[in-house]
């Protein structure tokens, strides 16, 4: 069994993988990625119609700005593809990367004390961990070493989150077709179409995948014989037309130093928190206003669309999702019909809910989402996978990327913002700090009371907490991080700009 030998090691060429290979360059990292192509789900979980909800110029690479990034429009996924590739052929990073090459199992090769209270060097010398992988879908397992593993394997595609059924009412004694989101994303333009033109068709989900979904469905529904879709959702979330309120920038809301000092952030000192007390009357009108402008300016009470928790709820678990220009359009002409429902199943003719009513269809689509976690516990071995999340559900990572309790393994994309790229490239360069023995972390102990204070404050923000989102803090998050680095945290040329302008990857270039 040969065993190929280096010195890092980096699971998956999405966004976040890509990132770790330009920034770990120098120690001429293996990439394994899964599939024929760099760009995870914007390659795999895309629609036609899928396009960035971020504005162009915050999913930027700091040292890689769009061509055009004044642009205000929202790029498709094919544009965020070829954005993504030119990155990786600029920094020559396209070397590093074995495609069709799949991850199936990991080992751990180092010395580990669970009760030890030092991290350890990142690079010790020495292989710590072994990855199995399969190439071109054949069953040998080709083995390499590595003394450190970045895992980017990501939060969506690859593995459905299918819901559970009562027996005998799954989608066996159902006479028509049933498919994943993901199945969907899989089908040319011609093959949707033909799936979805002239169907009675539901689509279960009411977050981005299902709305965008929607909006296919009843394009290729247009003309007499064209069919409404239904919607079913179970938990409502505030969707938003554009990134204007009130005609005021959105980012003023959460993105500018200004606006997120209302809001808790980890390791806020005794004064901070009676500060955040006193000011989250503000913070609440803040939220409010938007919800006022959404209310007002979608029919969101004509189809009984209106959450009943707070906008600033969904902001924190990033699950604001961009509406498509046609959704409401396409609602008015009836042809995207809502139903609220948290139990349902299958009879043969369709769906039947718990309130008793039925629903008939040939088509049912599960925009019910992925099972980001399951990913990962395939491949982290025992004793480790079960120190990949805390009870609550939350992953431990601290800053966003390592877990205090796993040695020399890095996670990149598992904690969210508004700009994942920009996310997970800050968390890079602070990886390869690490690496590079730039600065030394914290004891295991003090790591993990950092990012147990983290879940905290997410918990208390938002009921939706598990996505481990730091939408609302992240300034402060990168604050952190550019002290360990040893970077000016405030970044800004100016007072002014440094209180009311918005943070973005631009200010996070390496030039102080
Ligand atoms: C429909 C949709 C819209 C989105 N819109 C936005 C948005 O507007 N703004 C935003 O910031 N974020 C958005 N996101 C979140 C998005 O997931 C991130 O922005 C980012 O693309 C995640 O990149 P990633 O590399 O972490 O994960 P992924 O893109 O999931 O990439 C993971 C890669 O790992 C590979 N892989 C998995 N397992 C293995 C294995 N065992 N071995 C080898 N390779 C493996 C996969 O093939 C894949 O290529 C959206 C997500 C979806 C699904």
């Amino acid at each position: 069994m040969a065993v190929y030998s280096k010195k890092i090691g980096i699971i998956g060429g999405g966004i976040s993988g890509v990132a770790a290979a330009k920034q770990l360059s120098k120690h001429e990292p293996v990439v394994f990625e899964a599939t024929d192509s760099l760009g995870g789900v914007w390659r795999h979980c895309s629609y036609r119609s899928t396009k960035l909800q971020t504005p162009r110029c915050d999913y930027e690479f700091s040292d890689f700005p769009w061509e055009q990034r004044d642009n205000s429009s929202f790029p498709y996924s094919g544009e965020i593809l070829d954005y993504l590739y030119s990155y990786a052929e600029h920094f020559d990073v396209l070397k590093f990367v074995k495609f069709n090459t799949k991850a199936v199992e990991i080992r751990f090769k180092g010395d580990w004390e669970s009760k030890s209270d030092e991290y350890g060097s990142p690079l010790p010398g020495k292989p710590v961990w072994e990855v199995g992988v399969q190439t071109n879908n054949s069953q040998t397992i080709q083995w390499y070493a590595f003394e450190f593993l970045v895992i980017c394997t990501g939060k969506y595609g690859d593995i459905p989150m299918i819901p559970k059924f009562p027996q005998h009412k799954g989608p066996q004694v159902f006479q028509g077709k049933v498919l994943h989101t993901l199945d969907y994303c899989k089908l040319n333009e011609e093959e949707s179409t033909e799936l979805l033109k002239d169907k009675k068709v539901v689509i279960f989900g009411y977050k981005k995948s299902a709305i965008d979904l929607a909006v296919e469905c009843a394009e290729a529904n247009q003309g007499p014989q064209g069919k409404p879709c239904t919607m079913v959702a179970r938990t409502l979330h505030w969707t938003v037309p554009h990134y204007s309120i009130w005609g005021l920038p959105f980012y003023m809301f959460y993105s500018t130093r200004a606006s997120q000092f209302l809001h808790e952030r980890p390791n806020q000192g005794f004064l901070r928190c009676l500060l955040c007390h006193l000011m989250s009357p503000l913070r609440r009108a803040a939220s409010k206003m938007i919800e006022s402008y959404l209310t007002w300016k979608l029919p969101l009470e004509k189809y009984g669309l209106k959450p009943e928790h707070p906008f600033e709820e969904d902001y924190a678990s990033c699950q604001m999702a961009i509406l498509p220009e046609n959704f409401f359009a396409e609602a008015d002409k009836g042809n995207i019909h809502f139903k609220r429902a948290s139990k349902w199943w299958f009879w043969e003719g369709g769906v039947e809910f718990d309130d008793g009513t039925k629903l008939d269809a040939d088509v049912v689509v599960l925009a019910t989402g992925f099972d980001g976690k399951k990913k990962l516990k395939t491949i982290i071995p025992e004793p480790f996978r079960c120190l990949l999340e805390f009870p609550s559900g939350m992953m431990p990572l601290y800053r966003g990327t390592i877990n205090p309790l796993i040695p020399n393994m890095a996670f990149v994309g598992y904690v969210e913002s508004v700009s994942n790229l920009h996310t997970a490239e800050i968390r890079c360069k602070w990886l390869s700090r690490l690496v590079d023995d730039q600065f030394k972390l914290p004891s295991v102990e003090k790591m993990l009371e950092e990012t147990t204070k983290e879940m905290e404050i997410m918990k208390k923000t938002t009921r939706f907490f598990k996505r481990s989102c730091i939408s609302t803090f992240s300034i402060n998050h990168s604050d952190e991080i550019c002290e360990e680095m040893g970077w000016t945290s405030w970044r800004k040329n100016n007072w002014l700009a440094e209180a009311f302008s918005p943070y973005n990857s631009q200010d996070y270039k390496d030039k102080k």
